[in-house]
Protein backbone atom coordinates (compact mmCIF):
# COMPACT_ATOMS: atom_id res chain seq x y z
CA UNK A 1 0.00 0.00 0.00
CA UNK A 2 1.40 3.49 -0.78
CA UNK A 3 1.64 6.25 1.07
CA UNK A 4 -1.63 7.83 0.10
CA UNK A 5 -3.54 4.66 0.13
CA UNK A 6 -1.87 4.25 4.52
CA UNK A 7 -3.70 7.72 4.96
CA UNK A 8 -7.19 6.64 3.47
CA UNK A 9 -6.71 3.80 5.43
CA UNK A 10 -6.15 5.69 8.67
CA UNK A 11 -9.02 8.24 7.92
CA UNK A 12 -11.09 5.01 7.63
CA UNK A 13 -9.96 3.92 11.02
CA UNK A 14 -10.66 7.08 12.52
CA UNK A 15 -14.07 6.83 11.85
CA UNK A 16 -14.33 3.93 12.24
CA UNK A 17 -13.08 4.27 15.74
CA UNK A 18 -15.30 5.39 18.41
CA UNK A 19 -13.43 7.46 21.16
CA UNK A 20 -13.89 4.24 23.69
CA UNK A 21 -11.15 3.00 21.52
CA UNK A 22 -8.34 5.19 22.63
CA UNK A 23 -6.24 4.05 25.36
CA UNK A 24 -8.47 5.60 28.16
CA UNK A 25 -4.47 7.36 29.78
CA UNK A 26 -2.41 8.66 26.57
CA UNK A 27 -5.34 8.74 24.36
CA UNK A 28 -3.28 6.38 21.30
CA UNK A 29 -5.83 4.26 19.25
CA UNK A 30 -5.97 0.69 20.67
CA UNK A 31 -8.40 -1.83 19.69
CA UNK A 32 -11.17 -2.92 22.15
CA UNK A 33 -9.84 -6.36 23.19
CA UNK A 34 -7.46 -4.12 25.40
CA UNK A 35 -7.45 -4.43 29.24
CA UNK A 36 -8.97 -2.00 31.30
CA UNK A 37 -8.72 0.42 27.56
CA UNK A 38 -5.20 0.90 27.76
CA UNK A 39 -2.42 0.20 25.46
CA UNK A 40 0.40 -1.68 25.60
CA UNK A 41 3.16 0.94 27.49
CA UNK A 42 0.25 2.18 29.64
CA UNK A 43 -0.20 -0.75 31.09
CA UNK A 44 3.03 -1.51 31.63
CA UNK A 45 3.91 2.08 32.64
CA UNK A 46 1.24 2.32 35.68
CA UNK A 47 2.93 1.69 38.76
CA UNK A 48 0.27 -1.21 39.90
CA UNK A 49 0.64 -2.46 43.36
CA UNK A 50 3.50 -5.23 43.99
CA UNK A 51 5.47 -6.02 46.54
CA UNK A 52 5.19 -4.67 50.37
CA UNK A 53 2.35 -3.07 51.43
CA UNK A 54 1.23 -1.65 54.70
CA UNK A 55 -1.29 -4.10 56.14
CA UNK A 56 -3.09 -1.26 57.25
CA UNK A 57 -3.42 1.35 54.62
CA UNK A 58 -2.51 -0.47 51.56
CA UNK A 59 0.03 1.73 50.01
CA UNK A 60 3.40 0.45 48.79
CA UNK A 61 6.55 -0.29 51.19
CA UNK A 62 10.14 0.27 50.84
CA UNK A 63 11.77 -3.10 50.90
CA UNK A 64 13.94 -1.83 53.44
CA UNK A 65 11.50 -0.95 55.39
CA UNK A 66 11.14 -3.33 58.28
CA UNK A 67 7.63 -2.87 59.88
CA UNK A 68 4.40 -4.32 58.72
CA UNK A 69 2.85 -0.65 58.20
CA UNK A 70 4.30 2.21 56.73
CA UNK A 71 5.76 5.21 58.58
CA UNK A 72 2.57 7.44 58.11
CA UNK A 73 0.34 4.76 60.14
CA UNK A 74 3.03 4.37 62.96
CA UNK A 75 2.49 7.62 63.61
CA UNK A 76 -1.56 7.67 62.24
CA UNK A 77 -4.11 5.66 63.86
CA UNK A 78 -7.02 5.05 61.44
CA UNK A 79 -10.67 4.49 61.67
CA UNK A 80 -10.74 1.92 58.92
CA UNK A 81 -10.19 -1.51 59.25
CA UNK A 82 -7.78 -2.19 56.21
CA UNK A 83 -7.67 -0.25 52.99
CA UNK A 84 -6.61 -1.72 49.38
CA UNK A 85 -5.17 0.36 46.49
CA UNK A 86 -4.76 -0.78 42.85
CA UNK A 87 -2.07 1.60 41.81
CA UNK A 88 1.06 4.29 42.94
CA UNK A 89 -0.35 7.69 42.49
CA UNK A 90 1.75 9.37 39.49
CA UNK A 91 2.00 10.91 35.99
CA UNK A 92 -0.23 8.01 34.80
CA UNK A 93 -2.84 7.49 37.10
CA UNK A 94 -2.80 11.30 37.53
CA UNK A 95 -3.87 11.35 34.20
CA UNK A 96 -6.41 8.14 34.33
CA UNK A 97 -8.46 10.36 37.26
CA UNK A 98 -7.66 13.61 35.55
CA UNK A 99 -9.98 12.69 32.57
CA UNK A 100 -12.18 10.55 34.71
CA UNK A 101 -13.10 13.55 36.78
CA UNK A 102 -12.81 16.42 34.54
CA UNK A 103 -12.97 15.61 30.76
CA UNK A 104 -16.18 13.49 32.18
CA UNK A 105 -15.03 10.32 30.83
CA UNK A 106 -17.35 7.81 32.77
CA UNK A 107 -16.01 5.05 31.04
CA UNK A 108 -13.01 5.02 32.84
CA UNK A 109 -14.83 4.82 35.97
CA UNK A 110 -16.05 1.60 34.85
CA UNK A 111 -12.46 0.61 33.72
CA UNK A 112 -11.98 1.25 37.24
CA UNK A 113 -14.10 -0.55 38.79
CA UNK A 114 -13.11 -3.90 36.94
CA UNK A 115 -9.70 -2.60 38.02
CA UNK A 116 -10.82 -2.34 41.71
CA UNK A 117 -12.33 -5.84 41.16
CA UNK A 118 -9.48 -7.67 39.84
CA UNK A 119 -7.46 -6.28 43.24
CA UNK A 120 -9.88 -7.33 45.50
CA UNK A 121 -10.49 -10.77 43.99
CA UNK A 122 -6.86 -11.26 43.94
CA UNK A 123 -6.68 -10.71 47.51
CA UNK A 124 -10.02 -12.68 48.66
CA UNK A 125 -11.01 -14.76 45.34
CA UNK A 126 -13.64 -14.42 43.92
CA UNK A 127 -15.59 -16.29 46.06
CA UNK A 128 -14.24 -15.25 48.87
CA UNK A 129 -15.41 -11.40 48.09
CA UNK A 130 -18.96 -12.24 48.92
CA UNK A 131 -18.24 -14.28 52.34
CA UNK A 132 -15.95 -10.99 53.45
CA UNK A 133 -18.64 -8.07 52.77
CA UNK A 134 -21.76 -7.04 52.71
CA UNK A 135 -22.03 -4.02 51.40
CA UNK A 136 -19.98 -1.53 48.68
CA UNK A 137 -20.26 2.12 49.76
CA UNK A 138 -18.60 4.93 47.59
CA UNK A 139 -17.52 8.03 49.00
CA UNK A 140 -20.37 10.80 48.16
CA UNK A 141 -19.22 13.93 47.02
CA UNK A 142 -21.60 17.22 47.97
CA UNK A 143 -24.85 17.52 45.70
CA UNK A 144 -23.97 21.11 44.52
CA UNK A 145 -20.36 19.50 43.15
CA UNK A 146 -22.13 16.34 41.92
CA UNK A 147 -24.53 18.88 40.06
CA UNK A 148 -21.81 20.63 38.74
CA UNK A 149 -19.32 17.30 37.28
CA UNK A 150 -23.16 15.39 36.65
CA UNK A 151 -21.74 12.38 38.42
CA UNK A 152 -19.71 11.04 40.94
CA UNK A 153 -16.68 9.30 40.33
CA UNK A 154 -16.34 7.17 43.68
CA UNK A 155 -19.77 5.94 42.56
CA UNK A 156 -19.50 5.18 39.06
CA UNK A 157 -16.30 2.80 40.47
CA UNK A 158 -18.43 1.26 42.83
CA UNK A 159 -21.67 0.81 40.94
CA UNK A 160 -19.27 -1.33 38.03
CA UNK A 161 -17.85 -3.21 41.11
CA UNK A 162 -20.77 -3.87 42.48
CA UNK A 163 -22.12 -5.76 39.25
CA UNK A 164 -18.61 -7.57 38.81
CA UNK A 165 -18.75 -8.93 42.24
CA UNK A 166 -22.21 -9.42 43.25
CA UNK A 167 -22.00 -7.04 46.13
CA UNK A 168 -24.82 -5.00 46.62
CA UNK A 169 -24.19 -0.76 46.32
CA UNK A 170 -25.82 1.72 48.15
CA UNK A 171 -25.12 5.00 47.18
CA UNK A 172 -27.40 6.67 49.30
CA UNK A 173 -26.65 5.16 52.87
CA UNK A 174 -23.66 7.92 53.61
CA UNK A 175 -24.59 11.41 52.97
CA UNK A 176 -22.18 14.60 52.40
CA UNK A 177 -23.64 16.94 54.94
CA UNK A 178 -21.14 19.52 54.04
CA UNK A 179 -19.36 20.76 50.96
CA UNK A 180 -16.23 20.95 52.12
CA UNK A 181 -12.87 22.71 50.47
CA UNK A 182 -10.41 21.32 48.03
CA UNK A 183 -7.60 19.04 50.28
CA UNK A 184 -4.94 20.16 47.63
CA UNK A 185 -1.89 21.82 49.86
CA UNK A 186 -3.34 21.15 53.37
CA UNK A 187 -1.64 19.16 55.62
CA UNK A 188 -2.86 15.94 57.61
CA UNK A 189 -4.05 18.05 60.52
CA UNK A 190 -5.87 20.22 57.95
CA UNK A 191 -7.31 17.32 56.09
CA UNK A 192 -8.73 16.10 59.33
CA UNK A 193 -10.54 18.86 60.19
CA UNK A 194 -11.62 19.93 56.36
CA UNK A 195 -13.56 17.00 56.67
CA UNK A 196 -14.50 16.93 60.09
CA UNK A 197 -18.57 16.28 60.24
CA UNK A 198 -19.14 16.18 56.45
CA UNK A 199 -20.61 13.27 56.41
CA UNK A 200 -23.91 11.48 58.10
CA UNK A 201 -26.01 7.84 57.47
CA UNK A 202 -29.21 8.83 55.54
CA UNK A 203 -32.47 8.88 57.49
CA UNK A 204 -34.19 5.63 57.70
CA UNK A 205 -31.05 3.24 56.85
CA UNK A 206 -29.04 3.26 59.64
CA UNK A 207 -30.45 -0.29 60.49
CA UNK A 208 -28.50 -1.23 57.51
CA UNK A 209 -25.23 -0.19 59.28
CA UNK A 210 -25.60 -2.44 62.13
CA UNK A 211 -23.03 -5.19 62.21
CA UNK A 212 -22.53 -4.57 58.60
CA UNK A 213 -19.49 -5.60 57.02
CA UNK A 214 -18.62 -2.50 54.66
CA UNK A 215 -16.24 -2.07 51.44
CA UNK A 216 -15.47 1.61 50.75
CA UNK A 217 -15.00 2.79 47.30
CA UNK A 218 -13.18 5.88 46.08
CA UNK A 219 -10.68 6.69 43.94
CA UNK A 220 -7.93 7.67 45.63
CA UNK A 221 -5.75 7.73 49.37
CA UNK A 222 -3.91 10.20 49.95
CA UNK A 223 -3.52 10.90 53.71
CA UNK A 224 -6.61 9.15 54.72
CA UNK A 225 -8.42 11.50 56.33
CA UNK A 226 -11.80 11.28 53.86
CA UNK A 227 -11.74 7.49 54.23
CA UNK A 228 -11.27 7.72 58.11
CA UNK A 229 -13.94 10.69 58.71
CA UNK A 230 -16.46 8.20 56.58
CA UNK A 231 -15.26 5.10 58.60
CA UNK A 232 -15.28 6.79 61.32
CA UNK A 233 -19.01 7.67 61.11
CA UNK A 234 -19.84 3.88 59.75
CA UNK A 235 -18.54 2.69 62.86
CA UNK A 236 -20.07 5.13 65.07
CA UNK A 237 -23.62 3.41 63.49
CA UNK A 238 -22.94 0.28 64.30
CA UNK A 239 -20.40 -0.90 60.95
CA UNK A 240 -18.38 -4.24 62.13
CA UNK A 241 -15.65 -3.56 59.91
CA UNK A 242 -15.12 -0.83 57.65
CA UNK A 243 -12.14 -1.32 54.75
CA UNK A 244 -11.57 0.18 51.66
CA UNK A 245 -10.09 0.07 48.20
CA UNK A 246 -8.50 3.06 45.70
CA UNK A 247 -7.63 3.05 42.63
CA UNK A 248 -4.88 4.83 43.05
CA UNK A 249 -2.51 5.66 46.62
CA UNK A 250 0.15 8.00 47.14
CA UNK A 251 1.61 11.27 47.45
CA UNK A 252 -0.82 14.58 47.89
CA UNK A 253 -0.39 16.59 44.67
CA UNK A 254 -3.81 15.57 42.82
CA UNK A 255 -6.21 18.64 42.42
CA UNK A 256 -9.67 17.22 44.97
ZN1 LIG B 1 -1.75 4.55 26.58
ZN1 LIG C 1 -0.09 2.74 55.88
Amino acid sequence: MGTWGRLIANEILDMLYPPGLYCNCCGKITDDSRTYGLCNDCMRDIKWVSGRICTKCGKVMSETDPGEVCFYCRSHEHYFDRGYACAEYGMHEKNLLYELKYASRGDIGLAMGEIIYDRMAAEFGEDGLALTYDLVIPIPIHKRRKNTRGFNQAELIAKDFSERSGLAMDAKLLVRTKETGAMKGLGPAERRSNIQGAFGIMNGRERLVQGARILIIDDIFTTGATLDEAAAVLKDAGASRVDFCVFASGADYLIV
